[in-house]
């Protein structure tokens, strides 16, 4: 039976000093007010040239990048597949500001795509559409859609040379789901993309984050949508990154808060939307992207009732490289579909994806204690065969 305790498969191939270094860092990311300070003295070394590299590169880089090219986390991937999970190549670079910089992106994105084409091991691509555009633009055209922009024709056509490589070599590619007041621009992007690219089957996956009140009703209607234009709808389900920024802005602008009220209406969410994509998966896909076990559980519990064999071509698992390996391994050894986000990039550029793991992880409720009291079960068990 599947079980998510299993240390001896979610550790394997770690040695006891992979696993030391591992309980030190999710030691350090405990404390709320040292990932504070960290963070803000890494920026700042890094900008006066101090050599902190090398510190970054051992420690959290290690944990949680695959390298700084993509040739450099062939490594990692080879790794990974060896224990029976895939990998999704992530080129979470941000912050580039220029035409010259979105074009650059738009080709590590093809790249990437023909990199999944010849590797097993690499099954699904990944871009956000505000690495190929400013967030100004996918601001004003949340609100005020305008097909004249020229910054939003230029930002169509680079969407256009993603999906067709995609669709060509047969490669699904994922749009992350960015903050509410973007969204609006990224689903109609990913929508018209649905009716070109995913009508013999889903290439193209939208993300819906389930901490947002209004997603449940959105998936539905984006269902009806396909029947009525006969397309198949690739979905990642996610709660939601930005919550924190999305309350903090609706109160700011004094408009309704967009999130949730409590953390048990997002999970009631997340698991509806999950139930409803998989009594539908013969109209379209699912990525289910968490580090909840109980929402795996779910998908699992899910699958066997409606008798769906676990490596079911149309359903993922997927987690972030570094995080809730006991959750991927497990799943995999069991024979269900996993792969794992592998973030490249330099020290720099990778800074901010860096902090958010962080923070995500000292702010996660339980996600590092879940982490630790894994790692020493672990180190216990390996103890107790060397007596
Ligand atoms: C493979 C993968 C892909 C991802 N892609 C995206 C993406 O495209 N866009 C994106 O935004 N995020 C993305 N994420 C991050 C994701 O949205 C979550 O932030 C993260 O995974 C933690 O949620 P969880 O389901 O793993 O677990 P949990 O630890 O069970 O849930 C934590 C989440 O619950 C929600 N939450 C917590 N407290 C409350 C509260 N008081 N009220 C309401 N809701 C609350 C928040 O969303 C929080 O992140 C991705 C994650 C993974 C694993």
């Amino acid at each position: 039976m599947l079980s998510f305790d299993c240390t001896e498969v979610a550790f394997k191939g770690k040695s006891d000093a992979d696993l030391g270094r591992s309980v030190v860092l999710f030691r350090i990311l405990s404390k709320p007010a040292l990932v504070r300070w960290g963070s803000k003295l890494a920026s700042l070394s890094l900008k006066l040239g101090l050599p902190v590299k090398g510190l970054i590169k051992n420690t959290i880089f290690k944990q949680f990048v695959g390298g700084e090219t993509r040739d450099s986390s062939l490594n990692t991937i080879k790794w990974l597949a060896d224990r029976k999970v895939g990998s999704i190549l992530d080129y979470s670079v941000e912050g580039k500001e220029t035409d010259q910089g979105f074009e650059d992106t738009t080709n590590e994105i093809i790249l990437c795509i023909q990199t999944a084409a010849n590797q097993a091991s690499i099954p699904l691509a990944v871009f956000k559409v505000s690495g190929l555009v400013t967030q100004a633009v996918l601001e004003r055209q949340s609100l005020n859609p305008d097909e004249t922009d020229q910054d939003w024709i230029k930002l169509k056509y680079r969407l256009r040379r993603i999906f067709q490589t995609a669709t060509e070599l047969k490669v699904p590619v994922m749009i992350d789901a960015e903050e509410s007041w973007l969204q609006p621009a990224i689903d109609r992007l990913a929508e018209e993309a649905f009716e070109e690219f995913n009508t013999e089957g889903p290439v193209v996956f939208t993300t819906l984050q389930m901490y947002r009140k209004d997603r449940l009703d959105y998936l539905k209607a984006l269902w009806e949508r396909a029947a009525k234009l006969g397309y198949f709808p690739g979905v990642k389900l996610v709660r939601g990154a930005y919550m924190e920024k999305e309350r903090d802005r609706a109160k700011e602008l004094s408009y309704p808060d967009p999130i949730q009220a409590t953390k048990l209406d997002t999970d009631r969410d997340f698991n509806l939307a999950l139930e409803f994509v998989v009594d539908r998966i013969d109209s379209g896909a699912l990525v289910l992207g968490t580090h909840n076990e109980e929402s795996c559980y779910t998908l699992v519990r899910k699958m066997k009732e409606l008798e769906l064999i676990p490596a079911h071509p149309r359903i993922y698992f997927s987690q972030l490289l570094g995080m809730s390996d006991h959750i991927s391994f497990n799943l995999a050894e069991a024979g269900y579909n996993v792969a794992k986000y592998v973030p490249y990039g330099s020290v720099a550029e990778l800074l901010p994806y860096l902090q958010r793991r962080a923070t995500e992880n000292t702010s996660v409720q339980g996600q590092t204690g879940r982490e630790l009291t894994l790692l020493y079960k672990e180190f216990s068990r390996r103890r107790a065969l060397k007596d």
